[in-house]
């Protein structure tokens, strides 16, 4: 049997269509969610994802502000310009795009913004305040995934959660998350021994690596939910993921694509935290 698949561009137009609602209402009530995206250097992917974020903007009816810095750019003029955005009422989110070039101190950079600012969930403080359970901006892929197990009424409670990969901004996150959510969690990174013993009793697989078709079809148990987050570009200028979708949809039971599945939901959860931020400054005033 044929795994369904988790169409991520179906989902988040539903769900930019509410974002663009929602957006909308509080531009005519004064206040229009407003999202500051800075650009260091000249990485051909990095300048690809701020146009979709930029893009994704406009389209939902959030102002979007871009500021591009060369690739020898001084960090001091950068944290300059996100202490002048930090300070600006009008300005609801602050995105750096990464990586930043070597000479920058990431973590300081990622810091320096303010936490009611930070809409993707990079700062320290925030990380804390999603492990604890409070309100906290959640970093937008990991997000947009349990967006997306949520849509499809996947049952979390008891569930085998495995996730493969342990970064910051993927891998730990999307742990914490599904824990909260009631799933008992593995976390296999680059030192797992038997991955496949991991992998293979999942009902719930996340595959967050940067390996092109590294999960295969053998991998994955019979009717498992494998979320591919992988964005890999091949030699011949084709996108795939970090799962072989070919063998792996012969044997899950649902499945996201790449393109076409968490990308697109990384950047409406980018969009849904610009929103939810004007609106709590809206409030406040
Ligand atoms: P990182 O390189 O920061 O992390 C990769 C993780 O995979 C690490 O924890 C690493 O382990 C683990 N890993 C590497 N090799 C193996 C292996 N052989 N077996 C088991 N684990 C392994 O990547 P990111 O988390 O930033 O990104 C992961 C992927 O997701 C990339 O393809 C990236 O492009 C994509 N991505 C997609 C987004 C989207 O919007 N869809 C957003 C962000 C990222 P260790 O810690 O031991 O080194």
């Amino acid at each position: 049997m044929t795994a369904r698949i988790l169409d991520g561009n179906a989902l988040s137009a539903k769900l930019r269509g509410e974002l663009a609602e929602k957006a909308a209402a509080l531009t005519a009530r004064g206040t229009q969610p407003c999202l500051a995206v800075i650009l260091v250097g000249g990485d051909p992917a990095s300048a690809v994802y701020v146009r979709n974020k930029v893009a994704g903007c406009e389209k939902a009816g959030i102002k979007s502000l871009k500021f591009e810095y060369p690739q020898d750019a001084s960090p001091a003029d950068v944290l300059g310009k996100i202490a002048e955005l930090n300070a600006d009422p009008a300005v609801h989110g602050i995105l750096v795009q990464l990586p930043l070039p070597k000479h920058f101190d990431e973590k300081s950079v990622l810091e320096a913004i303010s936490i009611q600012k930070d809409v993707d969930g990079f700062h320290a403080e925030n990380v804390g305040r999603l492990s604890q359970g409070q309100e906290a901006f959640v970093p937008c892929t990991p997000n947009g995934v349990m967006e997306m197990l949520k849509s499809e009424n996947v049952s979390l409670r008891g569930a085998e959660a495995v996730v493969i990969g342990r970064s910051n901004i993927v891998g730990k996150p999307m742990a914490m998350l599904l824990t909260a959510a009631g799933a008992t969690v593995t976390v296999c990174h680059s030192g797992t021994r038997d991955l496949n013993f991991h992998t293979r009793r999942a009902d719930i697989l996340v595959a967050a690596i940067g390996k092109p078709k590294f999960v295969t079809g053998d991998m994955v148990m019979p009717g498992a939910v494998v979320i591919d987050v992988g964005i890999n570009r091949l030699p011949d200028g084709k996108l795939c993921g970090d799962v072989d979708f070919e063998s792996a949809k012969e044997v899950a039971g649902l499945i996201t694509p790449v393109p076409g599945g968490v990308g697109p939901m990384t950047i409406t959860m980018l969009l849904a935290n610009t929103v939810e931020s004007a609106q709590r400054s809206a409030q406040k005033t």
